[in-house]
C-alpha cells in the first residue's frame, strides 16, 4: 500500500460560510501526496459552486464532489432549498431547523457511497472530515471503523469565550477578564446572547459538544502566530489534538483562483478589476455582510447614504432574499440616483461578489464587514483594516477579537449598546464616521494599519511551506497513514 494515499471524505454543512472553507480544505489536501478527496454535496450546491467544478476540472486536482439527495420534500421545504440562505424567511427558525435535520437524513446515501469506494480501493484508507454541525456522521464512522476529525470554522478565541460565557454576566459591565491576555475586554453582546446558536438551538450545541468528544482531532481554519493563546486555551478545553491549518483561502493565488468561491456572480470579474485598478492604492471600502445577514430596506438606504456622504470610492454588495426585496432595491436604486451620483467612484453588486479577488486588489483600503469567521480571516490574510459590524454568534467574538486583541479593526459605534437586532437601524451618519475613522484615522490609524500588514505576513509565512498551517497539515496526514 502506498502510505501517502488516502480517501478523505469531507462532509459540509451546506451554507456558504461552511462550505467554501471546506472546498479550500479540499483544495489543500488534494495537492499534498497522493490523496483523493470527496466532497459530500447536494445537487443544489452543485450547480452553484460549478465555477469551482469547472477549475477543478481543468487543472486536474483530484477532487470529486458527491451529489446526494437532500430530502427537502420529507422535510416540507421548497424544492432546491438546500442552503441556508435559500429558506424562506418567513418562519425561518423553524425551517432552518427542518434543514439543519435534513443533514442526518443523507446519512445512509454516504454510507453507500464510502462502502462502494471501499470495495473499489479496499487498501486505500478512508478519512471522514466533518463540520462541527454533522455529529451525525459518527454513527458512519463507527459503523465502518473509519478515522474522524473535525473540522472548525470558527476560531479558537470563540471557542474559548463558550467556556468562559457559563460565568459571564450578561447583566455586567461587559468587562471579561481572559487570563493571559494583558488588559481587559469588552465584550459587546446583545442582550441574551447565547454562543454556539441562539437560546433556542440548543440542538446544535449539543452536536458541537458530540463532535469535539468523538473525533480523532480537530482541523481549525486559523493559524498559530494569531491566536497562540487561545489555541492551546482550547487544545485544553477539548483534551483534543487541535491543528490550526488556516488561513486556508491562502491556497488561492491568483486572480482568476480567487474568483470561484463559492456561487457564481453575475458580474464579470474584469469589469471589477478595471474599476479596482483606476483607483488610489487602499482607497476604496468594500461593504459586504457575508451571505446570508437579511437587512432592511430602510437599512440598506441608511448604508448606501452612509457610504455616499464618506466620499471615499466603493464597493457594496447588495444581496437580496427574494423577489420582493429585489424589486424593492432596484425601484429605490433607480429613484434614488445613488449611482448616477457617485458613479466615478461606485461599483454596486447584486448578488454573489468574487469577496476575496476584490479585497485581495491594492486598491481596497479597508473592508466593512459583519465579522463572519470567514470574511475576518480574509481581512486579516490580506492586511486590511476592518470595520466590525456584527449581528450574531460568532460574529460578537470575532469583532471583539479584531479590535482589541489584534487591533487591527475597529467597531461600528453605536451608542445604545447593545442593540445589534434586526429592529435596529444603524444611521448613515454612524457608517460614514466609521469610514472616515478607519480611512483617515491620523496617526492610530496609520498604526492600525501597519499592525495589519503585520499579520498578514504571519498569515502567509504560517501556510508556507515550513510554516505552523502547513507543518500541522503535513502532521494530520502523517499521523494518519501511521495509524491506519
Ligand atoms: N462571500 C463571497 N461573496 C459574497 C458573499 C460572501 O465570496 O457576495 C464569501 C466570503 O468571502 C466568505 C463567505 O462567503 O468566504 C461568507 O462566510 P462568512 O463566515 O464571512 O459569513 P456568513 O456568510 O457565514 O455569515
Amino acid at each position: 500500500m502506498d502510505q501517502n494515499v488516502g480517501h478523505f471524505v469531507l462532509v459540509p454543512f451546506f451554507t456558504q460560510g461552511h462550505l467554501i472553507p471546506m472546498v479550500d480544505l479540499g483544495f489543500v489536501i488534494a495537492q499534498r501526496g497522493n490523496n483523493r478527496v470527496s466532497i459530500i454535496i447536494t445537487p443544489f450546491n452543485l450547480t452553484r459552486l460549478q465555477t469551482t467544478v469547472d477549475f477543478i476540472n481543468r487543472s486536474g486536482l483530484p477532487i470529486d464532489f458527491i451529489p446526494l439527495r437532500f430530502p427537502t420534500e420529507e422535510l416540507g421545504l421548497p424544492k432546491g432549498c438546500e442552503s441556508v440562505d435559500v429558506l424562506p424567511t418567513e418562519n425561518h427558525l423553524l425551517n432552518f431547523h427542518q434543514f439543519y435535520k435534513g443533514h442526518a437524513m443523507l446519512a445512509e446515501q454516504l454510507e453507500t457511497y464510502i462502502r462502494q469506494r471501499q470495495q473499489i480501493n479496499p487498501s486505500i484508507p478512508t478519512i471522514i472530515i466533518t463540520d462541527f454541525m454533522n455529529s451525525w456522521t459518527r454513527r458512519i464512522s463507527d459503523k465502518l471503523s473509519i478515522s474522524r476529525f473535525g473540522f472548525c470554522i470558527v476560531s479558537c478565541f470563540t471557542w474559548h469565550l463558550r467556556e468562559l460565557f457559563q460565568e459571564y454576566d450578561n447583566n455586567s459591565d461587559g468587562d471579561l477578564v481572559i487570563s493571559d491576555v494583558d488588559h481587559r475586554i469588552k465584550l459587546i453582546l446583545p442582550k441574551g446572547f447565547v454562543l454556539g446558536s441562539s437560546q433556542d438551538q440548543e440542538y446544535i450545541r449539543s452536536d458541537i459538544k458530540d463532535v469535539e468528544n468523538s473525533v480523532h482531532g480537530i482541523l481549525v481554519n486559523t493559524f498559530y502566530e494569531l491566536e497562540p493563546i487561545f489555541v492551546d486555551k482550547y487544545r485544553k478545553m477539548t483534551g483534543k489534538n487541535v491543528l490550526p491549518i488556516g488561513p486556508l483561502l491562502l491556497c488561492h493565488d491568483s486572480n482568476m483562483d480567487k474568483a470561484i468561491r463559492g456561487a457564481r456572480s453575475l458580474v464579470e470579474k474584469n469589469k471589477i478589476l478595471k474599476f479596482l485598478d483606476s483607483m488610489d492604492p487602499a482607497s476604496v471600502v468594500f461593504f459586504g455582510v457575508g451571505s446570508i445577514v437579511i437587512l432592511s430596506m430602510i437599512q440598506i438606504k441608511e448604508i448606501g447614504k452612509g457610504l455616499e456622504e464618506s466620499g471615499y470610492p466603493f464597493i457594496w454588495v447588495i444581496k437580496c432574499f427574494n423577489d420582493d426585496m429585489r424589486n424593492g432595491v432596484e425601484e429605490w436604486l433607480r429613484n434614488d440616483r445613488l449611482e448616477e451620483r457617485t458613479k466615478t467612484r461606485s461599483f454596486i453588486i447584486r448578488g454573489w461578489a468574487p469577496q476575496l479577488m476584490i479585497i485581495s486588489h491594492a486598491s481596497i483600503g479597508a473592508l466593512f464587514t459583519h465579522c463572519g469567521w470567514n470574511s475576518t480571516l480574509e481581512g486579516i490574510s490580506v492586511g486590511i483594516p476592518m470595520i466590525a459590524w456584527p449581528f450574531s454568534e460568532d460574529q460578537f467574538p470575532n469583532m471583539t477579537f479584531i479590535t482589541q486583541i489584534a487591533k487591527t479593526s475597529i467597531g461600528i459605534d453605536i451608542d445604545e449598546e447593545p442593540v445589534y437586532s434586526p429592529n435596529y437601524t444603524v444611521k448613515s451618519d454612524t457608517i460614514t464616521k466609521a469610514i472616515e475613522r478607519v480611512m483617515n484615522g491620523g496617526e492610530e490609524g496609520v498604526e492600525r494599519r501597519k499592525r495589519a500588514l503585520d499579520l498578514k505576513d504571519a498569515a502567509i509565512a504560517a501556510f508556507d511551506v515550513a510554516g505552523s498551517s502547513h507543518t500541522n497539515m503535513s502532521f494530520f496526514l502523517r499521523q494518519i497513514f501511521n495509524k491506519v
